[in-house]
């Protein structure tokens, strides 16, 4: 006889985390199984901690509607559990005539998702914001900020632990089989290979997710979900330029990501990334070859910055769903009843803004597995 569970979620990044935290119930047997020592130690790690304010993706977009929920609601979270945020603001850039133009195109769009609090800066009153940096016009996002990630993941983790949630490390997925009304999982650990039985599965296993919602049989070609990665790579600034700007200051956006943008950690250090490039591999480490495509693009508007101020820090890799070239895809997060899986919930191409929209996710597919659970 199988070990049974009523829940399994797959991944211990901050969305598996968040969901875990979300559907724990007295008496209901959730379980984490993650393929790492720990949690958090893939893309939740690897970003730029920003707390998106939801000003870019499509109108009705889950990204959209998500990212406005969850900044909301993370926000709340860091006041009432002592996680360190900043709600610093950041300033889009316009750099020349074109870009102004887009700028008021950007603004539409955030204010259509709800983000109420933009702001069209004229050239003087950039200045006047930020001395040190150089365009032709801005856009002021009061509700963007940066937070503290490892806070965050932690306290979802711990929250979820005291809720009752078990959670396997060093525990890989490598098999999901429908049986009747339930899953056969087969798991692999350091004591070899097993299986148990769930009412639920959770595929919230991030550059895998596309992988593991093939194993239970889908068609994820035919579905749409097949992934791309898209590594964003980050240099630091010298250390003479902490607190060289105030904000986030951001080009105006890319095709596959915002532009290599400014950002600050919570200490005042700054750095610049993420880039955007399609890889076929995840590999983590930092082409110091693209140190000059970096110092070309901020040297449009840090006009001082030398190129040995520049030192490679560290990458992320994006889950996306659209191949380079490909127009917007917005999150999938799917309860796959029509697709003969009750019980099973996909989510895949959870990119930017995950981070934010975190708990916003959580209450989403919370609702789906307790209206499936009763
Ligand atoms: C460069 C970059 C910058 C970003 N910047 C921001 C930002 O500033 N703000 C923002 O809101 N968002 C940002 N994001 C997006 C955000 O980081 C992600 O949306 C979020 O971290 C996704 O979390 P996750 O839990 O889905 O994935 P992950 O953190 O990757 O977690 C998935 C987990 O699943 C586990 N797993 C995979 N396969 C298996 C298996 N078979 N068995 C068991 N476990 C398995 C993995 O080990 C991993 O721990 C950025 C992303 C990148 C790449």
């Amino acid at each position: 006889m199988l070990a049974e569970v009523d829940v399994a979620i797959i991944g211990a990044g901050v969305i598996g985390l968040a969901i875990a935290s979300e559907v724990a119930q007295p008496k209901k047997g959730v379980f984490v199984f993650e393929k790492n020592r720990t949690f958090g130690l893939e893309t939740s790690s690897r970003n730029s901690e920003v707390i998106h304010a939801g000003i870019y993706y499509p109108e009705d977009s889950l990204k959209a509607k998500l990212c406005v929920e969850g900044r909301g609601l993370l926000y709340e979270l860091c006041d009432g559990h002592g996680i360190g945020y900043k709600k610093l603001g950041k300033i889009i850039l316009a750099i020349n005539e074109n870009e102004v133009t887009q700028l008021e195109k950007i603004y539409e769009q955030g204010s259509k998702n709800g983000v109420e609090d933009l702001r069209l800066l004229s050239q003087t009153e950039l200045k006047k914001l930020e001395p040190n940096i150089e365009g032709r016009a801005g856009l002021l996002s009061l509700s963007t900020g940066i937070l503290d990630s490892y806070s965050l993941l932690k306290f979802f983790y711990s929250q979820a632990k005291e809720k009752g949630v078990e959670f396997a490390f060093n525990t890989e997925v490598i098999g999901i089989e429908k049986a009747r009304t339930k899953y056969k999982v087969e798991v692999r650990d350091r004591d070899g290979i097993s299986a148990f039985s769930t009412r639920v599965v959770v595929n919230a296993a991030g550059l895998n997710s596309d992988k593991i919602a093939q194993l239970d049989g889908l068609d994820v070609a035919k579905a749409g979900y097949k992934l791309h990665y898209c590594k964003g790579e980050y240099f630091s600034l010298s250390s003479k330029y902490r607190h060289l700007v105030s904000r986030l200051v951001y080009p105006t956006p890319e095709q596959a990501g915002h532009g290599i943008h400014v950002t600050l950690g919570l200490d005042g250090r700054v750095r610049l990334g993420p880039n955007a490039r399609y890889v076929d591999a995840i590999d983590y480490r930092v082409d110091e070859t693209q140190k000059e495509i970096f110092y070309n693009s901020v040297k449009r508007f840090l006009t001082f910055v030398e190129l040995e101020d520049l030192e490679p820090e560290f990458a992320g890799i994006r889950p996306k769903l659209q191949a380079p070239g490909e127009t917007f895809r917005d999150f999938i997060i799917t309860h796959e009843e029509k697709a003969g899986f009750p019980g099973l919930v996909n989510l895949i191409g959870i990119e930017s803004p995950g981070l934010t929209a975190s708990p916003a996710i959580a209450r989403h597919v919370g609702k789906i597995v307790k209206e499936f659970l009763g």
